[in-house]
């Protein structure tokens, strides 16, 4: 038996095979979706996003010009920067939302889903998973910071986004954490969970 989180209605859990969605007979709410190798695609999802949120954070990401001379930042440097020019919200936001939530996210996934494709079970996977859960609802965030940060360089003409390695990879790694959170399938987490107990 499965409650719809939207009307409270119970009723018997679908058999869902196939990749879809199994939905609400009384309101048509998402009651949960299925992923054909949901473990697998996320670990493997989550794998290369770490490799690349590694060298987005490596290579240089913005360029800033301090009087005459132009120096080259990291991404976690040009918010050292940005906090340093007294730009601290700013500098908040861009270190949550481009730094911490993917690093997060990625880390949490490879907790959660790694153990589950080795059918074993994590530590802590119940809070994990519902933090994990919290976060992709803003999965788009890195977007509109993206977009932040442009109209910020082009405002202050203080820095520049350098078009490089970095970039590239930060703008990949977007898009791998969007498809590593929509392969995300709660059952296989929730029957590992209940098998434990
Ligand atoms: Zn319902």
């Amino acid at each position: 038996m499965i409650i719809c989180h939207d009307c409270d209605l119970l009723q018997t859990k679908p058999d869902l095979q196939h990749q879809g969605k199994a939905l609400c007979h009384r309101c048509g709410a998402v009651l949960f979706r299925s992923v054909p190798d949901s473990a697998q695609r996320v670990v493997a999802l989550s794998l290369a996003g770490l490799i690349l949120f590694a060298v987005a954070n490596i290579y240089p990401f913005l360029a800033f010009d301090v009087g005459s001379q132009s120096t080259q930042t990291t991404l976690f440097t040009g918010v050292r920067e940005l906090y340093a020019q007294g730009l601290w919200a700013l500098a908040g936001l861009v270190f949550f939302t481009c730094i911490a939530a993917p690093l997060i996210q990625l880390v949490l996934m490879m907790h959660i889903f790694l153990p589950v494709m080795l059918g074993r079970t994590s530590y802590a996977v119940k809070p994990a998973f519902r933090l994990l859960l919290q976060l992709r609802e803003w999965n788009m965030i890195e977007v509109f910071m993206i977009g932040i940060l442009v109209a910020l360089v082009k405002l202050t003409k203080m820095a520049i986004i350098i078009p490089g390695v970095a970039m590239w990879s930060f703008m990949a790694l977007i898009f791998i954490l969007t498809g590593a959170m929509t392969s995300i399938d709660g059952r296989i987490v929730w029957d590992r969970v209940d098998s434990e107990k």
